[in-house]
This record gives structure tokens, C-alpha cells and sequence, in this order.
């Protein structure tokens, strides 16, 4: 009890001038609190045996706490999974254009809701809806919160208490419990599967046709591919039949590009366009896959449609905010000028990346990276690697890209992880992958212009 005694007080701490620094940065309630929990914990320490601290080391301790306290949850990480689209890193980044309209919006009123011209109110689904009728050949369109609102809401509305049939090849999850039989059943509708999970032919769907059938809904496959013996109803068929019926085709595209990535030597995937023109009525997809925008739900097709789902209730609690509706706006445009879409959407620039280009920014990186590590028993080197679009896109192609690969000398696997652990602990985390016994550094969302950036985080490359 007496060792207690020669712990400095509260107060004695909170008027050493090194405290009172950090009082200037954190604010008096936060540094006090963190004085309070620090000699608290040195209590309970010296108790269990541990020598009495130095004022100056329980004052560092503060400092590291204080500096961690005020650190950002929501940090920048460099990507270099080689996932390009990758959800938990946030999707796409957005290009220049969509940060500066977010940033502008962001500080100002603006006219989200108000008709500048008469000077009454506005819909907000306005600000986007002429741009995504134009680049989707659709009536009408709107915008949630995600893709999975954009679903729920669609079935909400047009099939509450009623039948949806959907092929059983296509009854997808997605990561993060999405998925589609459980959100069917929140959203009120009863999924009627037809055919089997290889195979569905038009005739499944035309005897499951019953009068309480709302919709014919396809679901993009996203995640994962079928090969070999498979059969799937073209979508033309599909909206004849639904149509024939007086009944709406909808399709769930997921990620849902608004131009031609074959164009780009990129895989071909559907676009909205294509499903409008095959008959669809309703087709969403998201905002933050391979469109390169905010995370948002779009919803484009027939008006009358779009206006019922726009008057659902439920519309109002999944709508975005102005954030979202500036960068996605800003997006759009970019849409506009195709022949220049590649330099400037980020996502789409990054998918386009030339494997030259990337081996190029691996050869400049090498030397930083192995200064980094020249002290551990690894090996490293470039080497050429497949990156993937990621966000459920076009599952089983792959981009050529190249990398650095840190290999353990010997059979010390173990060390591996540990750099991988020691990289996402700089200041700028680090996120590579571990693959076939190799820590691999895809390079391909690097842009050239971070590179020295990125080199300087290594400095603070500290590995047990
Ligand atoms: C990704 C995806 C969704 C969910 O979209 P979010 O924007 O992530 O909510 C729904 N359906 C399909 C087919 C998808 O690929």
C-alpha cells in the first residue's frame, strides 16, 4: 500500500506540462479520464507483482493511449489483395469528380429536394433519374440505399402476399447474409422455385403460373458458375411469358456495369440496357460494384413502376442522402464520354490496368519492400499474379496483374504471418494476401501517383 503512496495524483499529472500538451491536442475530459484508467491499471499491476513505474513511462503510456484514442476507426488501407471491388475494404473508390461533388455538397445546401426553376419542392430521385434513363434506355428510375434495399423494396412493393418464381439455379447468397429465399420472405413474398439447379427450361416457369403470380424475376448469378450440362431461359422468353400474363419480368443484375467492359478487353457482363431491351420491366443493381460509385441501390424501368415502388413507405426509410446522390450524379456523367471512361473512373481504371504497368510499379516498389524486411528470413520477390474483380463480378475470370511475393527461407511458415500482421499495424495499413505459402502484395490498386507514399509508410515497418 505504501508503493501507492508514490504514485503521482490526478492532479500532479494533469499539471505536468507534458499532460497539459496533450490537454491541447484531445481536449481536458478525455486526457483526464485516460489519467484516471492509466493509474488505475498501475495499481492493479503493482499489486500483482510488476515494479512501480517512472512518472514519465505512465505519462507515455497516456500519450500512446490518447493517440490511439483519437485515431479513425474508419482508416485508409492500401488494397493490395488484389480484389479490386473489395466489400470489406469498401468497393469501389471513387473517381476525383465524385469526391469534389461530395465535398461540395457536403459544406453547402443544396437543392436536393427543392425545384430550383419554381422554387417549390423537388424529388430527390430527380438528380439522377434523366442520367440513368439515358444510360439504361429505361421510363424511370430510383435510388436506395443498396442493392439488397433496392430488392427488398421491389418485392415489398409488387409482391407482398403474393408468388415470385424464380429458377433454382439462381437462389443466390450473397456475402453478408444476403440472401435471396430470406429476403423474399421479409419482404412479404413467396418464392416459388422452378426447374433444377443445373437446368430450367421456359415451360417450369409457364406451370408454375398461378393467378396469385406477381412477377418472373431473374437473379443474377454473381458469386459463382455453373458449367457443362446447363440451361438457362433466355430473358426475352421469360418477359414474353410474364408479358403475356400482364405480368412484370424483373431482374436482379447485382453489379451491373452501364457500359460495354469488352471494350476494354474485360469479360463481357450484362448492363442494364441489355435487360430493358430483352423486355425486363424493372432491373436493379448497385451503385459501388462495377458502376465505381457510392454505395446505393438503383431501380430502373417502366414508370409506372417506379412510381409505385416510389410510394411505398418503406421507400422513405432506405432512401439515400445528398452525399450519396453527389458522387453518384458525378459518376453518371462520367458515363457519358466512354472514350475517356477508363482514365477516369477509378474502379474501372484499375480493372483496365495494363500488366506491363503493374510490373513496372512492382520492379520501382522491390527495393523499398526488401529494405523493409531485410532483417527476416524471407525472400523477395516480383512476381506475376491473377487479380480478381471481386463484389461477386464475373467469379471465374481473372486480370493479369504482378506483384511482390514474400516467401519464408526454409520452412518457417510462421513468419509470414507475422509480416502480414506487422504490415496492417503501419500507420497506413497494408493488405496483402497469403497464398500457396507466399505473403502476396497485388499491385494493381496502387496508382502510380502513391507510390512514394506508400514507400515512406514502410519506414514505420516494425516486425517481432
Ligand atoms: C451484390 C448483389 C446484391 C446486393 O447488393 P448490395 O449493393 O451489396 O446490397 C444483390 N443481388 C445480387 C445479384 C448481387 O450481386
Amino acid at each position: 500500500m505504501n508503493l501507492f503512496a508514490q504514485l503521482p495524483s490526478v492532479d500532479r499529472l494533469l499539471s505536468d506540462p507534458a499532460v497539459t500538451a496533450l490537454i491541447d491536442i484531445h481536449g481536458r475530459v478525455v486526457v483526464t479520464q485516460l489519467v484516471r484508467t492509466v493509474l488505475a491499471g498501475t495499481r492493479e499491476s503493482v499489486r500483482s507483482g510488476t515494479p512501480l513505474p517512472d512518472t514519465a513511462s505512465l505519462i507515455a503510456r497516456i500519450g500512446a493511449d490518447a493517440t490511439a484514442l483519437a485515431t479513425p476507426r474508419l482508416r485508409p488501407v492500401y488494397n493490395l489483395t488484389g480484389t479490386v471491388l473489395h466489400t470489406n475494404l469498401g468497393r469501389a473508390p471513387l473517381p476525383e469528380e465524385a469526391v469534389a461533388a461530395l465535398i461540395t455538397a457536403a459544406r453547402n445546401p443544396c437543392a436536393l429536394e427543392y425545384d430550383i426553376e419554381s422554387g417549390g419542392r423537388g424529388d430527390r430521385d430527380d438528380i439522377v433519374n434523366d442520367l440513368l434513363c439515358e444510360l439504361t434506355g429505361a421510363e424511370a428510375a430510383t435510388v436506395v440505399n443498396n442493392n439488397a434495399a433496392a430488392v427488398f423494396l421491389l418485392l415489398n412493393t409488387l409482391a407482398q402476399r403474393k408468388e415470385v418464381i424464380v429458377s433454382r439455379g439462381e437462389l443466390i447468397e450473397i456475402g453478408g447474409a444476403f440472401r435471396v429465399p430470406d429476403i423474399m420472405k421479409r419482404a412479404g413474398a413467396k418464392l416459388v422455385e422452378v426447374g433444377t439447379t443445373n437446368r430450367t427450361h421456359l415451360k417450369d416457369f409457364s406451370e408454375a403460373l398461378t393467378p396469385r403470380t406477381a412477377m418472373l424475376m431473374k437473379i443474377h448469378a454473381s458469386n459463382y458458375a455453373i458449367q457443362g450440362f446447363i440451361h438457362a431461359v433466355p430473358e426475352n422468353e421469360l418477359a414474353a411469358l410474364a408479358h403475356e400474363r400482364g405480368l412484370p419480368f424483373v431482374v436482379d443484375l447485382g453489379s451491373g456495369t452501364l457500359t460495354d467492359l469488352e471494350r476494354w478487353g474485360l469479360p463481357h457482363e450484362p448492363t442494364p440496357r441489355e435487360n430493358i431491351a430483352a423486355g425486363a420491366d424493372l432491373v436493379t443493381f448497385s451503385g459501388d460494384k462495377l458502376l465505381g460509385g457510392p454505395q446505393a441501390g438503383l431501380l430502373v424501368g417502366r414508370k409506372e413502376l417506379i412510381a409505385k415502388i416510389k410510394k411505398n413507405p418503406l421507400k422513405r426509410a432506405l432512401r439515400v442522402g445528398k452525399l450519396t446522390l453527389a458522387a453518384l450524379e458525378a459518376v453518371l456523367r462520367l458515363y457519358r464520354d466512354p472514350d475517356r471512361l477508363h482514365e477516369r473512373l477509378t474502379a474501372l481504371h484499375q480493372l483496365t490496368r495494363p500488366e506491363a504497368q503493374i510490373r513496372a510499379a512492382a520492379e520501382r516498389l522491390l527495393p523499398p519492400v526488401q529494405l523493409a524486411l531485410a532483417a527476416l528470413p524471407v525472400n523477395v520477390e516480383i512476381v506475376a499474379l491473377r487479380s480478381q474483380i471481386g463484389s461477386g463480378s464475373l467469379p471465374v475470370d481473372r486480370l493479369p496483374s504482378a506483384g511482390i511475393a514474400i516467401r519464408p527461407q526454409g520452412r518457417k511458415s510462421g513468419v509470414l504471418h507475422r509480416i502480414e500482421a506487422a504490415l496492417r499495424g503501419l500507420p497506413r495499413p497494408v493488405i496483402g494476401r497469403i497464398d500457396e505459402g507466399a505473403l502476396l502484395l497485388d499491385l494493381r490498386c496502387l496508382a502510380a501517383h502513391e507510390e512514394a507514399e506508400f514507400a515512406a509508410n514502410l519506414a514505420g515497418f516494425a516486425c517481432s
